[in-house]
């Protein structure tokens, strides 16, 4: 029996790992599950796949845990030291689907058990790649990536050489303002950018994909994971969410990986892989679809794009300030004071304000100093928004 662990299980991304993992209930030993808020869920899923340990971020909520895992037999823990402890306990599969840059001191615990880190939370490779990857080096440990996109890239990489590629070309839905002028964007509300036209996923990721940050992150993903050139990666908008992504070869060939949009696939793929196992998931037919839109992105309506450029041009500790000013810019868009398009403007200025201390930087990444400029970039988006305001 392999042993696993979900990290973030009560979210979208977890509950489909799970929804996997109970489909072959006599193949997995679960070691941890881990969530925040959503107690209850966390609990029964603890108890039914007869975990060793269930874990709450949250601190004040180790009470609920407990009184919910009563009489279980399942372990229950809270808090940040926790979860890193939870990430210790030795595993041949770890997902990591927290959501933001709390999934980095986690995923870093679980790479040095020297395992394989399946890889949802792309806020810790924008936050601190470098640092992850050579983690990951040191311990021998396996990062494979359960992003749609990268998942795509990987698979079409298989039993190629890096070199021979000119290209790597992710496709974005354009998510629901794809064709909305700057004007009326700047009037966009919550609820319409809470709702995909394609998939299904936690309510932070599915705003990101409105503002196109979501792939922006995935850009500097792109470039953390397959170790390309920033100039190399391009964009494509892909109405239909079918074509995941491409990759170029120097020949000319382009390998497309397509797909339904149910992220049990790319997660099924990291789970089996270097198997391919049965999904259970829609199977495409390309004659009844009959035809498949690309067009490019408009960065001026969506500045979240060029923005990643800039960061990978900068690199260092940029990416830990793109991700956490953006983390910020939205929890106040979630709590309605600042607009949409203001996002993407809380973002730009914090990084102009932080860039004399970026360039000074250069590439030297820790923790420390990651937290520490995580922390200072979210104090500054947070001057700027009560500015706006
Ligand atoms: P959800 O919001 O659905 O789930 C987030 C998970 O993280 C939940 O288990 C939540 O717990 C937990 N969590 C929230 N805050 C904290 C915290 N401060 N510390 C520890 N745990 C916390 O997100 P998704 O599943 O959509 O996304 C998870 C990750 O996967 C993100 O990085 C996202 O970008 C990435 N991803 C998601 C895709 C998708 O289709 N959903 C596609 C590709 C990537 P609780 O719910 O109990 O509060
Ligand atoms: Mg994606």
């Amino acid at each position: 029996m392999r042993k696993v662990s979900v990290f973030g299980a009560t979210g979208s991304i977890g509950q489909n790992t799970i929804d996997l993992i109970r489909r072959d209930p006599d193949a997995y030993n679960v070691v941890a599950l881990s969530g925040a808020g959503n107690i209850r869920q966390l609990a029964q899923d603890a108890i039914d796949l007869g975990a060793e340990i269930a874990v709450t971020a949250h601190d004040h909520r180790l009470d609920d845990l407990r009184s919910a895992l009563a009489g279980s037999g399942v372990h229950a823990a809270a808090g940040e030291h926790a979860l890193i402890e939870a990430a210790a306990r030795p595993a041949d599969w770890i997902m990591s689907a927290i959501v933001g840059a709390a999934g980095l001191a986690p995923g870093l615990q679980a790479l040095k058990q020297g395992t394989t880190l399946a890889l949802a939370n792309k806020e810790s490779l924008v936050t601190a790649g470098p640092l992850l990857l050579a983690e990951a080096q040191a311990h021998g440990a396996r990062i494979l990536p359960v992003d749609s996109e990268h998942s795509a890239v990987f698979q079409a990489l298989a039993g190629e050489d890096i070199a021979a590629v000119e290209r790597i070309i992710i496709t974005a839905s354009g998510g629901p303002f794809r064709d909305w002028p700057l004007e009326k964007l700047r009037s966009a509300t919550l609820d319409m950018a809470c709702t995909h036209p394609n998939w299904d996923m936690g309510k932070r990721i599915t705003i990101d994909s409105a503002s196109m940050f979501n792939k922006a992150m995935e850009v500097i993903e792109t470039r953390e994971y397959f170790g390309v050139k920033p100039a190399q990666i391009e964009v494509l908008v892909h109405p239909e969410s079918l074509v995941h992504a491409l990759v170029g070869f120097r020949d000319g060939a382009l390998m497309a990986h397509l797909g339904a949009p149910d992220m049990r696939h790319a997660i099924g793929y990291a789970l089996n892989w270097p198997e391919r196992r049965d999904l259970p998931v829609a199977r495409l037919d390309l004659a009844r679809i009959g035809q498949l839109s690309f067009h490019a992105p408009d960065e001026q309506r969506f500045p979240a794009l060029r923005l990643a450029r800039e960061v990978m041009e900068t690199r260092g500790l940029a990416g830990t300030v793109f991700n956490a000013a953006k983390e910020q810019a939205l929890d106040h868009f979630i709590a309605g004071d600042v607009g949409f398009t203001d996002m993407s403007e809380l973002v730009e200025q914090t990084l102009n304000d932080l860039s004399a201390e970026l360039s000074l930087n250069g590439d030297i990444l820790t923790l420390d100093r990651v937290l520490e400029m995580d922390a200072q970039a979210r104090r500054i988006t947070e001057h700027t928004a009560v500015r706006m305001n």
